[in-house]
């Protein structure tokens, strides 16, 4: 454990180095949950693979999901049935492949006077959605009278809601699950770096790729990466690739925004998950966690700057009005709201359709040049998209190439090591983790499933180094250790890969951002020998994504 793993910042060097003298079967860029899912299809297949992230792992649209694991309800309204089917019976898989990661939520569906849904379409539709997703017994939809509805969650509107409609869904956190895809590919063999951004592509004497031009962020050093294999899974960069590549047809993205935003859980009580009604004829989730509640999504038409994306006030209005009609006594305002995230969907266009009317099935477009781009899709679908995407790289490979390669086993490989057997084990170990923490003085209820849903059973080393920090509180050793293992298990190479993509605390714990940065900056300078220069610009990072976080602007950054 004291070692750092191949996935570890302390091996950067070595990774870049290798990265250098190699030949791959593969090169993946970009290292959200798409490019994950592929790299671990391809490294357990056989394939020597390499994947390259421009900023940090998850930094794109994998950070700013709804963060369900569904089979996405509204899609059935739009009769995307293959869709629906392929996401619902998904969820269960990656649900086994890491319980305590992806955990069972079920969605309360109110029915509402003048709503949506009336109470004989719900019925049918959950049903279909039951079936389709092929859900247990257990886990089938049940429908509500008024009375049962309200008990579930007495905040819902009484002179509004007329019955609801309880299914089952999974909630996530969507860059854990990306940062556990790639720590399992990484145990596969594959060479996965951030902060490596790739400029433009080499080719050979047949107008093939055959090579990146790469800029090491921490460096600003270039190098080239060959390959004989190219997939760009870069979200809402997809088509920039396409465009360095010279490849950029008439079929293209069509990027729209999603915005979410985050009460404290005082603020917005609910007991339980709430997908409700907005009086334009959408629909956005409520979604209790931990110590918030998050509320998403918009969809809005974007054109702005891909690498700053903000709530606007005109998002968070949207959202807060949203709220308030449903959960009428609650009246909270602008300044009830403590953070915020914006992501971009990576959508293909299709003439004359509005954001929400957009399919969220993936595509792939393959250039001349060999490059294999793929967007579209949801964080749900992940496995079968690295599917799909490896089928168009096998069609590329010849007979010698393909000689040794195994079939995608990803249905059987744990997403998390030490692995866990199943949801029993998951809330056992959770119960040990409770009682390991009374004993060092943390008696918050937050902090046994957060370390559990966050490390897995590797919460158990945490708390062990925790000890080792001296003449300070059980809280602040704890932080400190949770950063000594990302330093040596999770590639964590920046000030803000630590708050945002490895912990979440920028979401979903804002407060303790700013009580440890600067404890936990002075720590990560001791590990990585950062200069002065180097902690400066790491602080400016942070600020910027809190400001942004907590900022509700005029308009989008261009
Ligand atoms: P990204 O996560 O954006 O990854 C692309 C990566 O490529 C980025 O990290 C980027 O930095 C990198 N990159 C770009 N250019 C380069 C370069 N030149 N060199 C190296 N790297 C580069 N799906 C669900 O299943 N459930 C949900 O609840 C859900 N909710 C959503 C809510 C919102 C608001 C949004 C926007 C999406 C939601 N989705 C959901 C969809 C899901 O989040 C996305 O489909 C998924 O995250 C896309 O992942 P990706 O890896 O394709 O893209």
């Amino acid at each position: 454990m004291a070692n750092p793993s191949t996935f570890s910042v302390l091996n950067r060097a070595k990774q870049l180095e290798t990265l250098q003298s190699t030949t791959y079967d593969l090169a993946i860029i970009g290292g959200g949950i798409t490019g994950a899912g592929i790299a671990l299809d391809a490294a357990s297949r056989g394939m020597t693979v390499c994947l390259v992230e421009k900023h940090d792992f998850a930094s794109g649209t994998s950070n700013k999901s709804t963060k369900l694991i569904h089979g996405g309800l509204r899609y059935l309204k739009q009769f995307e049935i293959g869709l629906v089917h392929e996401s619902g019976t998904e969820r269960a898989i990656v649900h086994k492949l890491a319980p305590h990661l992806v955990v069972p939520e079920k969605m309360l569906l109110p029915l509402i006077k003048g709503g949506t849904y009336g109470k004989l379409l719900t019925s049918i539709g959950l049903k279909i959605y039951d079936y389709l997703a092929d859900v247990s017994k257990s886990d089938k939809r049940v429908m509500l009278d008024k009375t049962e509805t309200l008990k579930k969650e007495p905040l819902l509107d009484d002179s509004k809601v007329l019955g609801g409609g309880l299914y089952a869904e999974y909630r996530t956190d969507d860059a854990r699950l990306t940062i556990e895809i790639l720590k399992t590919a990484a145990s596969f063999g594959a060479n996965l770096i951030n902060y490596c951004d790739v400029q433009s592509f080499n080719y050979n004497q047949n107008h093939k790729i055959k090579s990146l031009n790469c800029i090491d962020h921490n460096t600003e050093n270039t190098l080239v990466i060959k390959a004989k294999h190219f997939i760009s899974a870069t979200g809402p960069w997809v088509d920039t690739l396409r465009n360095k590549d010279h490849s950029l047809t008439q079929k293209h993205l069509h990027i729209t925004k999603g915005v979410h935003i985050v009460f404290p859980w005082e603020k917005l009580p609910i007991k339980q998950s709430v997908y409700f009604d907005v009086p334009d004829g959408r629909m956005v989730f409520a979604i209790p966690r931990g110590r918030i509640t998050y509320v998403g999504t918009t969809d809005t038409n974007y054109s702005g700057n891909l690498n700053r994306v903000v709530a606007t006030k005109q998002d968070v209005e949207y959202l807060i009005n949203a709220v308030n009609n449903t959960f009428n006594q609650l009246n909270l305002t602008l300044s009830d709201v403590e953070s915020s995230w914006a992501g971009l969907r990576p959508l293909i266009h299709e003439d004359g359709k509005a954001p929400s009317e957009l399919s969220r099935k993936d595509e792939l477009f393959i250039s001349e040049s060999g490059l294999i781009s793929i967007a579209g899709g949801k964080l749900t679908g992940y496995r079968k998209m690295a599917q799909r995407a490896i089928k168009a790289v096998l069609k590329q490979m010849d007979d010698e190439e393909k000689s040794n390669l195994k079939k995608s086993k990803t249905t059987q490989i744990p997403l998390v090591n030490p692995s866990f057997k199943d949801e029993n084990e998951v809330s056992q170990f959770q119960n040990q983790l409770k009682e390991e923490l009374k004993a060092m003085g943390v008696t918050d209820a937050y902090y046994a499933p957060y370390l559990c849903a966050t490390y897995g059973k590797m919460a158990d080393s945490i708390i062990l180094k925790s000890a080792s920090f001296e003449n300070t509180d059980s809280l602040t050793r704890l932080i400190r250790a949770e950063l000594w293992y990302s330093i040596h298990h999770e590639m964590v190479n920046s000030l803000s890969d630590f708050f945002v993509r490895r912990t979440g605390r920028l979401f979903f714990d804002i407060a303790s951002v700013k009580t440890y940065s600067e404890l936990i900056l002075k720590d990560m300078a001791e590990y990585l020998g950062w200069d002065s220069s180097r902690i400066s610009t790491e602080k400016n990072n942070l600020n910027i994504l809190i400001l942004d976080a907590t900022t509700f602007y005029d308009s989008e950054f261009m």
